[in-house]
């Protein structure tokens, strides 16, 4: 039994992957999907509020355009999710409705979470859904988002949602039972690891397999989700959807799947979530070590003394990947001055900042209140 769980969960988000929405030759599972719907609805009921993060708009696209496979270029792709997802919102809020069940669709970008002003209307958005009881549906905007500028799988898209709502749980449904120790297609006596609470390069290592051949993710892109869930302080549970009732038994407590659990005391401040996961970066600032252990071990800013090399166009207020010099990503920050001014500045004290550009409006360089660390 995990403790806590079913306690606690008095908001979740559950994430269905494209492989269990389809078969392998692109039909939908309706007997499964029926099932699972039954199962939200039925957690609705008693009391939790539900956000389902649905893939599947390509796959169901290409399903019903008579297609074998996915297509390669981006604007077919495009043009099966704008088929596909409309396709796939009737399906759900014809069975949702049949247990009473309102739905609304939801359909974001990574531009909409990039800028602070629109991540914070998205999450008043979806929190305005929960409070009048619906059950939101949500994907990612495939018909008018191309590559570069894409969550890519919805594994990402789901951390992010269960960050921005503050839920008590992801639930990741797959069509594998959890994380194994090595890949258990491969290796018949892989071991499923029931409870994480670090994730490992070698985890990771394991982990680069792709998916079904109609979406995007893999174990990868779901590690990466975990790390992103637990550094926000939300447990995640990856469990097989094949499972009977798999949803209501995670949800009360039952040892199923992998549970990735959350260090306590990271349960982090809004802004810092968004700075650490809502946004893409826009550059590269690489520090030398005495400013590594200041971040990662003192709790310091980043001032332009530490600051190597500069890669990148960015303005002022954007936000930034930080590198060690090995070349390690060890933070994220929203910088105090832009990508031309920083090239002037770096290396020097603060005491000449001014000197140098004419004015001084800030010491630091990223201000440890705008700074997420990834230890
Ligand atoms: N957004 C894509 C779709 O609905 C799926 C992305 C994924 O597979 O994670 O088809």
């Amino acid at each position: 039994m995990r403790k806590g769980i079913k306690e606690r969960c008095r908001r979740v988000v559950v994430k269905l992957g494209t492989s269990t929405l389809v078969y392998p030759n692109g039909q939908l599972n309706l007997c499964r999907i029926e099932h699972l719907v039954r199962q939200l609805a039925d957690l609705h009921n008693r009391g939790i509020e539900v956000l389902l993060v649905s893939s599947g708009a390509i796959g169901v696209g290409a399903n019903r355009m008579g297609f074998k496979k996915v297509p390669a270029t981006m604007p077919e792709k495009q043009a099966l999710a704008a088929i596909g997802q409309g396709a796939l919102l009737h399906l759900y809020e014809k069975i949702f409705a049949e247990y009473g069940k309102i739905v609304a669709q939801v359909l974001l970008t990574r531009g909409d979470l990039d800028d602070r002003i629109r991540y914070l209307n998205a999450t008043n958005t979806l929190l305005a859904i929960l409070a009048m009881g619906v059950i939101p549906i949500i994907n990612e905007n495939d018909t008018v988002v191309v590559e570069e500028i894409k969550f890519g799988d919805n594994d990402t898209l789901s951390a992010l949602v269960a960050g921005i709502v503050n839920a008590d749980l992801l639930l990741i449904l797959s069509d594998v039972d959890g994380l194994y120790d090595s890949d258990p297609r491969l290796n018949s006596s892989a071991r499923l690891l029931t409870h994480v609470g670090e994730i490992t390069d070698e985890m990771e290592e394991n982990s680069r397999n792709r998916g079904s051949s109609f979406s995007s993710g893999g174990m990868l892109t779901k590690l990466k989700a975990a790390r992103m869930c637990m550094a926000a302080g939300v447990p995640m549970v990856i469990a097989n959807s094949e499972v009977e009732n798999v949803i209501i038994r995670v949800l009360s407590g039952e040892e199923m799947g992998t549970l990735f659990i959350p260090r306590e005391d990271r349960k982090m401040h809004a802004r810092k979530k968004w700075i650490a996961f809502g946004t893409v970066v826009q550059g590269r600032i690489s520090v030398d070590s005495g400013a590594v252990t200041a971040l990662l071990k003192r709790g310091k800013s980043l001032l332009p003394s530490g600051v190597l090399r500069v890669e990148g166009e960015f303005e002022r207020g954007t936000v930034v990947a930080v590198v060690s010099p090995e070349g390690k990503e060890i933070a994220r920050g929203m910088v105090n001055y832009s990508a031309e001014e920083l090239k002037l500045i770096a290396g020097k004290k603060t005491s000449e900042i001014e000197e140098i550009l004419g004015e001084k409006d800030y010491d630091e360089v990223i201000h440890r209140n705008n700074l997420w660390v990834d230890n």
